[in-house]
């Protein structure tokens, strides 16, 4: 379905983006693994070896997508190395859950640069090349940025932005054949879910219709269809996969 596409997954050495690039790789595509800082350095090459053990071509690149010289370079890479960008996935995100009254400057601001800048950062970098040949661009939002939730002001607010950030490029690159749009995953079972109390976690699955949470597959199969020709109408959507959870 993505038959020698160049595919850039921010933050996939784990969890939901390694999925994608492991999904995109599959599915033919050439894709650029992102990884933030050193520490997930041997992860991102765990994953590129296994795309090229299965036949596919994969490199890992460095780049915290919050720096804007960064998130650049991460594009430049991507084209100097396969000679075209044709789908940007921005999924790299991070959670620093406190209730209002006790959230730190820092702890809002770390959320907003990586999960709502590092969106504006990768795609305006990317737009400029993409916009050529048009393509698609997939932004990560979250359920909990369509409704709220206790204890994530800070990453609520990045996810509610970027479903306006994807709508709004969405409109603007329109006319230039290149599609943006967001998923808004439910519960996830990641590492990012992991680190949550039981109590919340049983609590969740409560309200939760399919009764199950999600897994990371079933969040790279939606972004297997908005990356492919599948969803060749489907521009400024934003898609839940949360088993019900936000009807
Ligand atoms: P995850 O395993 O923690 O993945 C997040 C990835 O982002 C990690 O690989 C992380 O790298 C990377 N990252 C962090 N800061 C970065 C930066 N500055 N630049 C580049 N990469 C960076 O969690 P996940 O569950 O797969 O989350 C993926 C996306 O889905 C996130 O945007 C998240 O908000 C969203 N989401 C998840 C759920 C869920 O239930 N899991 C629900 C809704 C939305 P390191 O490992 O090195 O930190």
């Amino acid at each position: 379905m993505l038959k020698d596409k160049v595919a850039v997954i921010t933050g996939s050495s784990s969890g939901i983006g390694k999925e994608i690039a492991h999904t995109f790789a599959k599915n033919g595509a050439k894709v650029v693994v992102n990884y933030p800082f050193e520490r997930s350095a041997a992860e991102a090459e765990a994953v590129v070896e296994e795309i090229k053990s299965n036949g596919g071509e994969a490199i890992a690149v460095m780049a915290d997508v919050s720096n804007f010289e960064q998130a650049k370079e991460l594009m430049k890479i991507a084209v100097d190395t396969f000679g075209a960008l044709d789908i940007l996935v921005n999924n790299a995100g991070i959670t620093r859950d406190m209730l209002l009254l006790r959230m730190t400057e820092e702890e809002f601001d770390n959320v907003i640069n990586i999960n709502l800048k590092g969106v504006f950062n990768c795609m305006k970098h990317a737009t400029r090349i993409m916009m050529k040949k048009g393509g698609s661009i997939i932004n990560m939002s979250s359920v909990v940025g369509l409704h709220g939730n206790i204890g994530q002001c800070n990453y609520s607010a990045s996810k509610a932005g970027v479903v306006g950030m994807t709508k709004s490029a969405a409109k603007e690159f329109a006319s230039k054949s290149l599609r943006v749009n967001a998923i808004a995953p439910g519960f996830i079972v990641s590492n990012m879910t992991d680190k949550l109390p039981e109590a919340i976690k049983e609590n969740t699955l409560k309200g939760i219709p399919l009764n199950r949470f999600g897994n990371v597959q079933e969040v790279a199969n939606v972004a297997l269809f908005l990356a492919s020709d599948l969803s060749s109408y489907v521009t400024g959507e934003v898609i839940k996969v949360d088993g019900g959870m936000a009807m």
